[in-house]
């Protein structure tokens, strides 16, 4: 099973990781340095996907959680540019449909993992039901629940559900990676006069945002037990995200170290296959009208 490379932004596995001491500004800028980490960890990522892709054995999954702003679309669109978009699936999950009430919260989810041989990238996803669903309990009225539902334990059966079916992703060749980028209030509310003042970008900013903002410690609670569900076989990254050539840089290197831990072949032919291949060659090289 797949086990998570090291790294300093590693959410501990034994739940004892903390917001409140987690980086939201990185360490120190070199935004030539990211440039250059970005487009070797691009590189990398190219050939791993192709073996991957060829081998279509294991599959992984990004998960990206953030506040809102905190730049999950860019981070994607940076991380992801070069890789064959044929073997990438990128899904981004919003207030569910009425057709996703009518099922358990895991269904939607389930139903868009990736296929054997790529990569599926969640822009939100179930944790969202253990974050927006806990800061705002009322949404769980739409979900219809069963009548002897515990609402006192509710948080931490789905944090176990959460995790067992995490693990049962991964026993059967879903690798997983979340990513949780870590933007403070302040910047936030920098992005947020930013889209405001810029014509091209108001569009990006929601009336809603603003009423978000105001539950940030209620945000920061759930997250912080959501990033509890950090396993070497589903790990959380929490990346600082004020700056955002670094969280790139970031998410690209450790995603590209994870790629380079997997046991990815290319599948070697059958003797009956080889030797068919073997008489094409010969067929092809002597008869250049075939
Ligand atoms: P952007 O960063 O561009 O604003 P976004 O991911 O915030 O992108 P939006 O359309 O603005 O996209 O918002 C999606 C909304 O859907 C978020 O407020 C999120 O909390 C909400 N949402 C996602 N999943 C669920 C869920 N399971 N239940 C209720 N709300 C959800
Ligand atoms: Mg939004």
């Amino acid at each position: 099973m797949f086990e998570a490379p090291g790294s300093k932004y590693l959410v501990p596995y034994d739940g004892s990781f903390e917001v409140a001491k987690s980086r939201t500004s990185p360490p120190k800028i070199d935004h030539k340095k990211c440039a250059k980490r970005l487009r070797k960890a691009r590189r990398r990522l190219d050939k791993m996907q192709q073996v991957l892709y060829a081998d279509n054995r294991l599959s992984v999954l990004l998960v990206f959680q953030a506040m809102d702003a905190a730049g999950k679309d860019s981070t994607i669109r940076a991380v992801m540019q070069g890789i064959n978009p044929a073997g990438c699936q990128v899904f981004s999950f919003k207030k569910p449909s009425s057709l996703e009430l009518d099922h358990d919260y895991l269904w939607r989810t389930a139903a868009r993992m990736p296929e054997r041989g790529r990569i599926g990238i969640f822009n939100r996803s179930y944790y969202e039901e253990i974050l927006v669903v806990r800061v705002h309990p009322k949404l769980l009225e739409y979900q219809r629940l069963p009548r002897d539902t515990n609402y006192e334990t509710i948080w931490d059966e789905r944090l176990e559900s959460i995790l067992d079916h995490e693990k049962h992703l991964a026993r059967n060749g879903t690798v997983i990676l979340k990513f949780w980028l870590n933007v403070s209030r302040e910047e936030q509310r920098n992005r947020f006069l930013a889209r405001i003042n810029k014509d091209h970008k108001q569009w990006k900013y929601e009336p809603q945002d603003y009423a978000e903002r105001q539950h940030w410690d209620k945000y920061m609670q759930a997250y912080e037990a959501a990033l509890a569900t950090s396993r070497p076989w589903a790990p959380w990254y929490a990346i600082p995200a004020d700056d955002k050539p670094y969280m790139r840089a970031t998410v690209a290197r450790l995603f590209s170290q994870a790629m380079q831990t997997l046991d990815l072949r290319y599948p070697v032919p059958s003797e009956e296959k080889m030797a068919k291949i073997r008489k094409a060659k010969v067929l092809l090289e002597t008869n250049h009208q075939q």
